[in-house]
């Protein structure tokens, strides 16, 4: 689904990736931790498309495409989905209307029919029971107003809505607690499946005390030095990201 090759990106002429490799299959769950200022939320919005980012060098395959020569908008249409850190509210917007018009662009996209009435009503009413989120949140305007777990319900709901074949969580679990980190957790699991992929972006090992990923890496100064299996966030956890860096400098 996803193959990343020497990936270099920089921001103001400054280097943030330098030459990352990555392949991601279709049903599995991928796990990046690192430290702070390693470079995890630069490779989340370069896979996104934010425009801010040069890629100096490397390739992004993505289903067969060329993701870098997808303008963001369309990496959407295509099924890439980037859960933020920090939820924007759109006052004026309910959410769903937004629903409604980003699922009528991913169809006209692909050149399918638009969906009809009945059936969006009967997908909003699965998707609001899947992932246990009020109807009143559902009708409100995005975020607005809504408190730090209803925001990450919100957006798990939009991922379980909007149905992306690659969705992405960067450090989606900060500041949030126990219930909340549930919320999303649950979320992932319950929309985990064989037609899609997820990249879990994390500081630190609790959220994967609920999403079992099928591989960690370890991204430190814009590299992937370490992958492994999920043990490895474990004894992350237990040594610190300091036994990462005597290893690398090693
Ligand atoms: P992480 O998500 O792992 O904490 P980031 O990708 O946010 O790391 O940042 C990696 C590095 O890129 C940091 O040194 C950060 O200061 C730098 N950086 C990120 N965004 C910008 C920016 N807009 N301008 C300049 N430097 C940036
Ligand atoms: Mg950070
Ligand atoms: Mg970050």
């Amino acid at each position: 689904m996803l193959s990343i090759k020497n990936l270099h990106a920089s921001i103001d002429g400054k280097e943030i990736l330098k030459g990352i490799n990555l392949e991601i299959k279709v049903g599995e769950v991928h796990a990046i931790m690192g430290p702070n200022g390693s470079g995890k939320s630069t490779l989340a919005a370069v896979l996104a498309g934010r425009s801010e980012y040069d890629v100096t060098e490397g390739e992004i395959i993505y289903n067969g495409k060329n993701l870098l020569e997808l303008e963001a908008e369309d990496r959407a249409r295509e099924g890439v989905f980037l859960a933020f850190q920090y939820p924007v509210e759109i006052p004026g917007v309910s959410n769903i209307n937004f629903l409604k018009t980003a699922i009528g662009e991913i169809l006209a996209y692909k050149g399918l029919e638009p969906i009809k009435a009945k059936d969006f009503l009967m997908m909003l009413k699965e998707k609001q029971e899947l992932v246990e989120i009020d109807r009143a949140l559902v009708r409100r305007s995005i975020n607005e107003g809504f408190s730090g777990g209803e925001k990450k319900r919100n957006e798990i709901f939009q991922m379980a809505m909007l149905e992306p074949k690659l969705s992405i969580l960067d450090e989606t679990d900060s500041g949030l607690d126990i219930d909340a980190l549930r919320i999303v957790a649950n979320g992932v699991n319950k929309l985990k499946s064989e037609e899609n992929a997820t990249i879990i972006i994390t500081h630190y090992q609790r959220l994967l005390d609920y999403i079992i990923p099928d591989f960690v890496h370890i991204l430190y100064n814009g590299k992937i030095v370490k992958s492994g299996l999920k043990e490895l966030a474990l004894e992350l956890e237990e040594k610190g990201y300091d036994f990462i860096k005597e290893e690398v400098e090693a």
